[in-house]
């Protein structure tokens, strides 16, 4: 048996007045998500605790079919697991955001979606300045770059009561009340505080400035923790699997679960990607797999931008290029599943994640249709089938 699983991330919302009070699932035309849910049966899970932060993190730990409170401990250190940064058991990953804050609000939390190559320069005089035995800045990709901290002998100052928020939750909102706090924050918010000084006059900003991009004017510390404890999945589950992400916290997730990763040029993270090219090559991963997952962040970076028409469009690409291709080639192969669902809702309205129940669509081998037609939150909302705790879906999905 072959088994797909697609992730639109964040695209379950709300209905919209601005698409004729229709959710974007239901607005959007997806033939191939709603032959899906004809074929099978639609569901709804609920991927993140009530305790933990909805962020894409614990969702998509959960979605892989892993209990969030047993083995979530910070979004960094999954992205730190994605670059083969070895953390050893003092050691703390952190997320290092590039952001643009106005005014003390925080106007853009990817800084104009900063190149790569200007954030590894940004990142390099962190380093120079800051950075040194028990600090490391890390360039990722775009905004997104980590904080490693080196404790030796002594473990790190945080602790499970250190809160920081993250930066895509306070957009256009003041950042006053959400600096970090608790245990080593004050280490944090000093290397914050440092950013500014440092970035403001900053080759790179003068730059961006001139061609009318927003500066990096701040780093933003958060998601920190250590290295969690993960089972690889094939012991758990028997499947060997594989990832197509653009996205860093999606390959660590991959690596700390023992798949293989599988690169796609053209895969961007964001509405551009090339969503072709990633349903090709997750159809020629089939061979080579047991489970093959595609992950898309474009549906979220609409969200996050509070961009209802771009995430319509990003469920179109999504539906034609990679689901439609998938279910096809799985069809030809023999024995197959394939289940579409998000890890979390990301509102339009408040343009960041949310708690509660995501729609998922699943049919293939050995999955008895059920009476519904569609794969929106609506049909999701009539079904019977339901997983509050929404890792267990992944055992329902590989029929054991
Ligand atoms: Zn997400």
């Amino acid at each position: 048996m072959k088994y797909a699983l697609v992730i639109p991330d964040g695209c379950a919302d709300e209905p919209q007045a601005s698409l004729g009070g229709k959710t974007p699932l239901e607005a959007a035309a997806i033939p191939a998500m709603d032959a899906i849910a004809s074929a099978g049966v639609v569901g709804r899970a609920n991927h993140v605790p009530e305790a933990l932060p909805p962020g894409s993190d614990v969702a998509n730990l959960s979605l892989l079919g892993y209990d969030p409170n047993l083995y979530f401990t910070g979004r960094a250190p999954l992205e730190a697991a994605a670059q083969g940064i070895h953390l050893g058991p003092n050691d703390s990953a952190i997320r290092c955001n590039l952001v643009t804050i106005e005014d003390q609000s925080m106007r853009d939390f990817t800084a104009g979606h900063i190149s790569t190559e200007e954030a590894t320069q940004l990142l390099a005089t962190l380093q120079s300045e800051l950075g040194g035995e028990h600090l490391e800045f890390i360039p990722g990709v775009s905004y997104r770059n980590l904080l490693i901290y080196r404790g030796g002998k002594n473990p790190p100052p945080f602790t499970s009561d250190t809160r920081a928020t993250p930066p895509h939750d306070l957009t256009d909102k003041s950042v006053l009340d959400d600096y970090p706090r608790g245990p080593g924050s004050d280490f944090l918010n000093q290397l914050m505080s440092d950013s500014v000084s440092l970035f403001a006059n900053h080759p790179v900003n003068r730059k961006r400035r001139e061609q009318g991009h927003r500066p990096a004017t701040n780093i933003w510390l958060w998601g920190q923790g250590r290295t969690p404890a993960v089972p690889p999945f094939v012991q758990i589950y028997g499947k060997r699997g594989a990832m197509i992400t653009a996205v860093d916290l999606l390959r660590g997730l991959a690596e700390l679960i023992g798949w293989r990763r599988i690169e796609v040029p053209g895969a961007t993270g964001y509405l551009d990607t090339d969503y072709a090219a990633k349903g090709r090559a997750a159809v020629a991963a089939l061979a080579e797999t047991d489970l093959i997952c595609v992950h898309i962040e474009a549906t979220d970076e609409a969200s996050h931008e509070g961009n209802a028409p771009a995430k319509v469009k990003a469920l179109e690409e999504i539906d034609r290029h990679i689901v439609g291709p998938l279910h096809k080639a799985l069809a030809a192969q023999g024995e197959y599943r394939l289940l579409v669902t998000p890890d979390h809702p990301t509102p339009l309205r408040t343009k960041t994640h949310s708690h509660g129940a995501v729609p998922f669509a699943l049919a293939g081998t050995g999955i008895v249709p059920d009476t519904l037609r569609a794969y929106d939150e609506i049909a999701a909302a009539q079904s019977k089938l339901a997983f509050v705790e929404g890792w267990k879906l992944m055992r329902y999905f590989l029929g054991s």
